[in-house]
């Protein structure tokens, strides 16, 4: 065990990210209008997701944390926020993203999804404050298009997280219940399946729009990440009327 841990504490010292920190107690923060909740995680589970964590975000410049407003990564089990499981949750109240380590974790591709997808939910707060509305976002829509209720209410429903093709200019069901859901999936797949996305909007003028915007958000908050979206929309031709460019 000694080992492991003088394992854990070096892998941190090697990396950019902010320092991945384990609970020795159970932990209840109250954010916002409900509690998070979480319990210490057993010492394999978080060396792996410690583990992830670097791997995944290694391509994240180290000023991108500050600028979001990361300053630690608390791993954990049980995570819950009001008492609905998760397995992360983004505290932009007090600058911390937390990690259940067992939630999810042996499900293909789902725990790396969830670091980015969460991960864009820090830049979202920390680019003007306000995560739940953004109307130059939403105006990138079909005029006819309503989001649903939130991601909060989707966490049950089948599905909602698997790519599709079948709904234009969204990636998931889930990117349709909420705008801040619809960047963060956009963001997260950007990151894991860019390939994928340099197909789709060859032909989804919307979704295509909606990368540009993606990545002046990004530009915008940190100029270091400017190229970390990888895809390049910019030479489609898109006859969209909502068109921005800058925040
Ligand atoms: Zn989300």
């Amino acid at each position: 065990m000694i080992i492991a841990i003088t394992y854990l504490g070096l892998l941190q010292l090697l990396l950019t990210t902010p320092p991945c920190v384990e609970l020795n107690a159970p932990v209840v923060v109250r954010v916002g209008d409900g509690d998070i909740s979480c319990e210490p995680s057993p010492f394999d589970d978080s060396l792996d997701a410690a583990v992830r964590i670097q791997r995944e975000f290694k391509s994240y410049p180290s000023t991108l944390f500050q600028q979001a407003g990361c300053t630690r990564i608390v791993l954990c089990t049980k995570l819950a926020y009001a008492g609905q499981l998760r397995a992360a949750i983004p505290d932009w109240e007090h600058n911390t993203l937390y990690i259940d380590t067992q939630r999810g974790a042996k499900s293909p591709g789902y725990p790396e999804h969830v670091l980015h997808h969460e991960f864009f939910h820090l830049i979202d707060h920390a680019d003007d404050g306000d995560v739940y509305s953004d109307a130059t976002w939403a105006a990138l829509n079909p005029i006819s298009f309503r989001y649903g209720n939130g991601g909060v209410n989707a966490q049950t429903t089948r599905n909602t997280g698997a790519l599709t093709d079948n709904i234009p200019g969204f990636l998931t069901h889930y990117a349709t219940t909420g705008v801040e859901e619809d960047k963060a999936e956009l963001f997260a797949f950007s990151i894991t399946h860019k390939d994928y996305i340099t197909t789709r909007i060859k032909t989804d003028t919307v979704l295509a729009a909606k990368i540009i915007r993606l990545k002046a958000i990004l530009r915008n908050l940190c100029p270091d990440a400017k190229d970390l979206i990888s895809i390049h929309p910019d030479g489609l031709t898109t006859s969209h009327s909502a068109y921005p460019t800058s925040n």
